[in-house]
């Protein structure tokens, strides 16, 4: 299981498993998914992460405060 950055349409970042067809509980719409939000605790539309567009908030959510 490879975990990769996802980000919310709120903004809130969270590794999670972007394999597809590996989730029965998300739903596919092409690049994006409607799925769990574990940062928020909602459900949201789901998009794979650009790490390289991350806001250095963003950066400190996913890797700790070093980042
Ligand atoms: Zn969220």
């Amino acid at each position: 299981m490879t975990e990769t950055p996802i980000t919310c349409g709120k903004g809130h970042v969270f590794w999670a498993n972007w394999t597809p067809g590996a989730s029965v509980t998300s739903i596919r719409l092409g690049p994006r998914r409607i799925g769990w939000c574990k940062a928020g605790r909602h459900v949201a539309v789901l998009r794979h992460a650009d790490e390289r567009k991350l806001t250095p908030q963003q950066r400190a959510e996913l890797y700790g405060s070093d980042a």
